[in-house]
This record gives structure tokens, C-alpha cells and sequence, in this order.
């Protein structure tokens, strides 16, 4: 195992590693341990070259640090990225040896499961670490974070709709949902006990069955989402769905959802404003995710009252967010780094 130090002037480690034997090549990249230990899923592509997947590790761990701060948890921001294809590429001996590099950072960095990883790998790179959360089985194990994440999503469309509809009341709203997977399905069960009427959408028509059965939810095709006449879009799919060409189809007022980097460019934050659609951030509103993944790391007991408080921290998060991108009329994409500054370095643990 080799395991080198990359130069990257705004990150606090970074890390490049190779296993010659089971063909392991990635990075591991700590952008900041300031408030804890560096946390952030590990992620499996079939990046290009290394300067794509070293790129893409920089870029989400910041996102990381973001992330953890505004949900006010005691982590920093971390990322890792494996080149390789998941589905050909992905070996028990890859998995443990990725373990090995990640206890070899003593801790300071702490690994969960991204894209191209399952619960499953998580355990097999639990046999060389301690640190590793996103586990199915153990004392402090988390599970699935969707329901977590679904419920701050949920809080986060009633702290934009008290802004920018007047009030938090979603009875009678109707809500545009993109995406029917994990946080999609739960999601869509608040908002229906809520009393919101569904529009929804999916690639994968079972998904859109489901919800149709289950929530009395009306059904559109994927490209259609977009233009439907609504209060509220929830994209809770995939990422860069708001762009120079989906922002001028939108009727809505909010948009606020799960799916990570919704935003196309910084460009398309100001797009929405302009047009006067209300944007939540997205890595405040699904926060819920990475506080459930906290617990774990974090060995919290009494992990639903604690789980509560932090996803009402986050919901204040939101709100104040939105209120000053109000006072300066500019877009809430603008003001959230800025307001999670003013967390990271007030309350630094
Ligand atoms: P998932 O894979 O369970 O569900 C995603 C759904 O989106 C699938 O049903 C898929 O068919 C559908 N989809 C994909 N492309 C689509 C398209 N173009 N149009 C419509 N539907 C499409 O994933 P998930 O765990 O529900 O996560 C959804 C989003 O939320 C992702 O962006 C993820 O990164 C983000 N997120 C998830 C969590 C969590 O707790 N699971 C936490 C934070 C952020």
C-alpha cells in the first residue's frame, strides 16, 4: 500500500492511494477537522483519469465541511473517490484495502457509503477500520438515513413556503416530486399526511406506481416535471437539474429538495431569483442524511431525541438563511456558504 501526500493549498490532507495487489487507486481528501473528525461517504466512478477523481474529491469534501456545519455537528468535511467501474472493478481485497488506507489516517478521517457503495462494502471495510459508519449491524449502527433525510427535506419545503407563500401550511399546496426512490418515497408520505396534493415523476415506472397507489399522487413523464404548475418542486433525483434550460419551464414558487448539487452552476442560484422561485439550499435541506450518519460516528445514545434537536437546528439554519438572502434580496445560494462561515468559525469545536 502506498500512501502519498498530495499538495492542495485549501485542504487540511489529502491523500493519494495505491494497492498495487487489488488494484486500488484513489484519494482521500480532508478538507477540514476544525469542528471534528473529517466525515464523508467514499465514492466509486469510472473517473476518467486521476485528475478527475482528485478534483471531484476536493470539491466534495469542502462540500462536506459545508454540509456538517450547518446540520451543527461536531465533524469535518472528508471525502474519498475509488477509480473504477463498481460493477466490474469492485473486489473484497479493493474494499479491505481501501480500509487499510482510511485506518491509516488514524481516525481523521471517518468513511460512509457514496455513490457506487453498499451497506455491504461498508462491513467489508469495516474489517480493516474502525472507521467506518453507515454499518447495518452493531451497537450504534445508523441504517438507512433516508427517512431522517426525507423528514428534514419535508421541514425545509414548510420553512420555504412560510417565506415565500406566506405560511408553512402545506395542506392543499401541491408539490412536484422528482426522483421515487428512498428520500422521494418518504418524502412524498409526509407531504401526503400533510394534505399536499402530488405531481411525481421517475425513470423507473414501479417507483411511480407505488406512489401513485399509495399517496393518490398524479403522474407525469421525467422531461415534464419541469413545467408543471405547482407550489413547490422537490428534486429528489439526481444532481445539475437546475439549469439554463429546466429554470425557464418551472412554475413554481419554492423549489426545495433532497438530491445533492442541484445547481448546474452558480449562475443558475441567481437564474432562480431572478425569476422569483424561493431556492433552499440544497446541502441544508438534506442535511437529515449526514446527522444520522452522525450518531454513528459519534456514538450517540438516546439517538431519536438527539436526532430531533439537530434536525430543528437545522430547520433554524434554513430559516435564517432564508431571511437574510430576503433582507438583501439576493438567492439563498449566495447567503448559505456565508452563514455556515459564521458557524464553522463561531463555534469550532
Ligand atoms: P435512490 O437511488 O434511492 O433514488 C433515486 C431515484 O431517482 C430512483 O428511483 C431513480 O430511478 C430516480 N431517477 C434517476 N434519474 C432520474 C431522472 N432523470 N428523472 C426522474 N427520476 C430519476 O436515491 P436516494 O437515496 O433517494 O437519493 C436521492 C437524492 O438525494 C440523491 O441525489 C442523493 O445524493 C441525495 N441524498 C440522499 C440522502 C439519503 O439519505 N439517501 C441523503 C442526502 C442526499
Amino acid at each position: 500500500m502506498q500512501i502519498t501526500v498530495v499538495d492542495a493549498p485549501e485542504h487540511q490532507e489529502v491523500v493519494r492511494i495505491v494497492d498495487q495487489a487489488s488494484g486500488l487507486v484513489g484519494y482521500i481528501a480532508i478538507h477540514s477537522t476544525l469542528r471534528g473528525p473529517a466525515a464523508g461517504g467514499v465514492r466509486m466512478r469510472p473517473y476518467a483519469n486521476e485528475t478527475d477523481a482528485l478534483t471531484d474529491a476536493l470539491r466534495l469534501s469542502r462540500g462536506m465541511t459545508y454540509k456538517n456545519a450547518a446540520a451543527d455537528l461536531a465533524l469535518g468535511g472528508g471525502k474519498a473517490v475509488i477509480i473504477g467501474n463498481p460493477a466490474t472493478d469492485k473486489t473484497p481485497e479493493l474494499l479491505e484495502a481501501f480500509g487499510m488506507a482510511v485506518e491509516a489516517l488514524e481516525g481523521r478521517y471517518w468513511t460512509a457509503e457514496d455513490m457506487g457503495m453498499t451497506p455491504a462494502d461498508m462491513a467489508r471495510i469495516g474489517t480493516r477500520t474502525a472507521y467506518v459508519a453507515g454499518l447495518a449491524v452493531g451497537e450504534f449502527a445508523s441504517g438507512d438515513p433516508s427517512p431522517i433525510t426525507a423528514k428534514g427535506i419535508f421541514n425545509a419545503i414548510r420553512t420555504a413556503s412560510k417565506h415565500r407563500l406566506g405560511s408553512a401550511e402545506l395542506s392543499g399546496r401541491t408539490v412536484a416530486v422528482q426522483g421515487l426512490g428512498h428520500v422521494g418515497h418518504y418524502l412524498c408520505g409526509y407531504l401526503h399526511r400533510a394534505g399536499a396534493r402530488l405531481i411525481v415523476t421517475d425513470i423507473d415506472e414501479a417507483q411511480v406506481a407505488r406512489v401513485a397507489a399509495e399517496f393518490g399522487a398524479a403522474t407525469v413523464a421525467p422531461d415534464t416535471i419541469y413545467g408543471v404548475q405547482a407550489d413547490i418542486f422537490a428534486p429528489c433525483a439526481i444532481g445539475a437539474i437546475l439549469n439554463s434550460e429546466t429554470i425557464p419551464q418551472l412554475k413554481v414558487a419554492v423549489v426545495a429538495g433532497g438530491a445533492n448539487n442541484q445547481l448546474a452552476t452558480p449562475e443558475d442560484g441567481k437564474r432562480l431569483h431572478a425569476r422569483g422561485i424561493l431556492y433552499a439550499p440544497d446541502y441544508v435541506a438534506n442535511g437529515g442524511g449526514i446527522i444520522n450518519v452522525a450518531t454513528e460516528i459519534l456514538r450517540i445514545s438516546g439517538r431519536e431525541v438527539w436526532v430531533e434537536e439537530k434536525l430543528k437546528a437545522l430547520d433554524r439554519t434554513m430559516d435564517r438563511i432564508l431571511t437574510r438572502a430576503r433582507t438583501l434580496s439576493v438567492s439563498p445560494a449566495e447567503v448559505a456558504d456565508a452563514i455556515v462561515d459564521e458557524i464553522l468559525h463561531s463555534k469550532a469545536a
